[in-house]
């Protein structure tokens, strides 16, 4: 498609850019970051709230923050974007590279991260980073494209604390039948304009060991949540372990089917052909005490409220998806439809 080898392979076989990208390991990303707030107590309690964290070695005088923040002591805020002192061009120049080849969409992929000391509310928070690797050419699920992984060095005054590894696949998307409307996130416009020409269909469920039996239950219209057999403690959506206690053993209850709605949003932007906005998306608490992420049904998108009542359904949106649903109660027989 262009020189070095396009993401369709009509070109070369890609060696040429290989070569180009491979000059960017070991480069610097950034040099002598500094986290833009002291290690600190109130951001280490928003954390621990977010999460569900109860571990008291997060509170009190001789608090530690979790070591999972890590990254969050090094990030520039919402309003950070023009404004990163020690960032280099090189992570900007290797994405232009990329997206000059036609490798335009992006995913995250993983991250690695390593704990060598705890950090303490007072520590002050400096950070490099550099291009660790770029791989060779790799053909994924979603498309053709480079792994990037990105090595941040993250110390507290002056000690290495931690080091934090990100890899991204910055790819261009795999051709798709007409068909088939599952747009990757970040994706191109131009896939976006032509699944919007045809018939749009849902996304479908990513279904693997940890959570097949969810959608076993679902298949036959039953909500199933899963429950610790060591500590009794309900979890949802489907994990490999207890959060409480951490045993690997569980087995089921079926939910009742009644909730209501925790909290919603209304979409509007970015519009997606099988959605059709604006829709709302609603954290829905089942009686049973966990919560669950679905569609209200059966009320408009503008009169979804916090503490609406709903109940459970199943409803069918093409010949292979069936999804879990809630009709709020005090519309029952209304008209008015969220999709
Ligand atoms: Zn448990």
């Amino acid at each position: 498609m262009r020189e070095g080898g396009g993401p369709d392979g009509s070109a070369g076989d890609g060696d040429e850019l290989s070569e180009r990208l491979k000059k960017y390991q070991g480069r610097a990303a950034t040099v002598g970051g500094v986290g833009r707030d002291l290690v600190n107590a109130p951001m280490i309690r928003h954390w621990c709230e977010a999460m569900g964290d109860t571990n008291p070695a997060y509170e009190g005088p001789d608090a530690v923050a979790p070591p999972t923040m890590l990254q969050a002591w090094t990030m520039s805020g919402l309003s950070g974007h023009a404004d990163r002192p020690g960032r280099s061009g090189t992570y900007d120049e290797l994405f232009g590279l990329l997206d000059g080849a036609g490798y335009t969409s992006v995913v995250a992929t993983d991250c690695e991260q390593e704990y060598l000391c705890p950090l303490r509310p007072g520590d002050e928070i400096t950070f490099d980073s550099m291009i660790e690797s770029v791989s060779g050419r790799k053909t994924t699920k979603l498309g053709t494209g480079y792994f990037v992984t990105t090595r941040m060095d993250i110390r507290a005054g002056g000690e290495l604390a931690g080091t934090h590894r990100f890899r991204i696949l910055k790819y261009a998307p795999a051709h798709r039948s007409p068909k088939s409307t599952q747009t990757a996130p970040g994706s191109s416009g131009s896939a976006r304009t032509k699944s919007a020409e045809t018939k749009s269909r849902r996304p479908r469920p990513v279904i693997n060991r940890d959570n097949a039996g969810f959608w076993e239950g679902v298949g036959r219209h039953r909500l199933l949540i899963q429950r610790c057999t060591a500590c009794g403690t309900l979890r949802f959506p489907w994990l490999p372990g207890c959060g409480a206690c951490g045993c690997p053993d569980w087995d089921t209850v079926e939910s009742g089917g009644e909730g209501t709605v925790y909290s919603y949003v209304v979409m509007h932007h970015p519009p997606f052909p099988a959605f059709g906005p604006p829709y709302a998306v609603a954290l829905v608490e089942l009686a049973e005490g966990v919560r669950i992420v679905s569609n209200v049904v059966g009320v408009p998108y503008d009169e979804v409220r916090i503490g609406m009542p709903v109940r459970l359904e199943f409803r069918c949106y093409d010949e292979d998806l069936e999804l879990p649903v809630f009709r709020a109660a005090a519309f029952a027989g209304r008209s008015g439809e969220g999709s």
